[in-house]
């Protein structure tokens, strides 16, 4: 996250009040879309996942995250897939069990909105107090420093009218002595007077604070009242590990090379292969990808589509696969997610937030474990352009997975429908 650097009131970086807070969680939620040119099948077989990941958040205590699920769900199977031109092959059962599933989420969401309003308006209130105690202690802060400046400047008068007075010869009358100063004004000088104007005060630190997180507690900020030496510390830079609840997908070794051994002739003659990813999942484990299926496809130089994804349904529904992503080869080209592989693997990461896409480059010896970014998914979401197309430059709209484990454990099996 980065910080702001322009100096504002904490009123303005502090939270928002809570029904706005609440509408834009519901906003981001439902900033979903779906992919018309994508088998509709895809979103009917992945949908449980979208809430089992919103239940398992849920078990956790992470409401915002389990409410934004089920609110992905609800927007894509009662609105956005109406548009979806596959809409009418769907099976009545598929479309029935779905219809269930909303039922039963629709009072679980409503749950969850009452308890984070509640929650936020918690925090809300709680803010304004600390900010309202902050103010105070700003307020007596600056009383205090004026009046340390306007000593100051008495002890620098005396000492002068003290100078002027020796210079005239004249000693004080021996009956009368000097008033006794207070110790702490006896021992500053002119130069120690000009100094308290850059010593920092706890309001400097409060201002440095907010740009940030906002509030900054009493003791905290008397341990660093006077301490000089503290310098504005280097962000230390983002470790890369698996985005936080993910959960890992074991990938068996060979999944790459018995991939490229079936996609060999269409490499050969510079023709990309694409193949599912599906596997299970162990609740203490995580997912494995078990099977790789190859289903029937056409693929040019720089792009693969896939037929009949019912087949794969089919053999899914057999072995009780779940999909956990999709593998294609690059035949001519690095490994990277192209404009187009990007849209495709928003949709597989849209029912299942840890799906990955390998990309194997067999020419440049490279193979890619990717995911989108949460910046990705939105713009991905958000973008409607079709084919090859540019993506806003800035901030990366994908990376390497982190939550993948390569394994010789176990080997995956290979089911061909071309
Ligand atoms: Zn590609
Ligand atoms: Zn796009």
């Amino acid at each position: 996250m980065s910080q702001p650097q322009k100096q504002s009131h904490p009123v303005e970086m502090g939270p928002i009040e809570p029904h706005q807070r609440l509408q834009k969680l519901i906003a981001d939620s439902q900033r979903v879309s779906i992919d018309p040119t994508m088998p509709i099948n895809r979103y009917y077989r992945s949908g449980n996942q979208i809430v089992e990941t919103a239940d398992r958040a849920l078990r956790d205590g992470n409401l915002e995250k389990a409410f934004t699920f089920y609110l992905r769900f609800v927007t894509i199977f009662v609105e956005l897939i109406l548009d979806h031109p596959g809409y009418k092959s769907v099976l009545p059962t598929d479309k029935q069990q779905t219809k269930d599933k909303i039922k039963k989420i629709l009072p679980r969401a409503e749950e969850i909105r009452q308890k984070l309003l509640e929650k936020y308006t918690g925090e809300y209130r709680l803010y304004l107090k600390q900010l309202q105690q902050e103010r105070e202690e700003q307020e007596r802060e600056e009383a205090a420093r004026r009046q340390a400046k306007a000593v100051a400047a008495a002890a620098a008068a005396a000492a002068a009218v003290e100078e002027a007075s020796k210079a005239a010869g004249s000693t004080p009358h021996p009956g009368t002595s000097t008033p006794s100063a207070p110790p702490a004004v006896a021992v500053i000088t002119d130069g120690e007077a000009k100094l308290i104007d850059q010593v920092l005060y706890p309001s400097d630190f409060l201002t440095d604070r907010n740009h940030g997180t906002g509030l900054l507690l009493a003791g905290e900020a008397a341990d660093r009242r006077f301490d000089r030496a503290l310098k504005p510390q280097p962000k230390p830079s983002a470790p890369v590990t698996a985005p936080v609840g993910f959960r890992s997908i074991v990938v068996p070794n060979d999944t790459m090379r018995k991939f490229l051994e079936l996609a060999a002739a269409n490499t050969a003659a510079n023709r990309e292969t694409c193949a599912i990813l599906a596997g299970s999942l162990a609740p203490a484990a995580g997912f494995t990808i078990t099977h790789v299926i190859f289903p029937k496809q056409s693929g040019t130089s720089d792009s693969c589509n896939t037929m009949n994804e019912e087949e794969i349904a089919v053999v899914q529904d057999r072995h009780n696969l779940i999909t956990l992503g999709w593998i294609h080869t690059h035949p001519s080209q690095t490994a990277f997610l192209s404009s187009v592989d990007l849209h495709t693997h928003c949709s597989y990461q849209l029912m299942l937030e840890e799906a990955i896409a390998i990309v194997c480059s067999p020419k440049y010896r490279e193979t890619g474990f990717y995911n989108l970014t949460p910046y990705g998914m939105d713009a991905i979401s958000q973008c409607r352009q079709t084919g090859f197309h540019p993506h806003p430059a800035g901030q990366p709209l994908f990376n390497t997975a982190q939550h993948i484990i390569l394994s010789d454990a176990v080997a995956v099996r290979v089911i061909d429908l071309r």
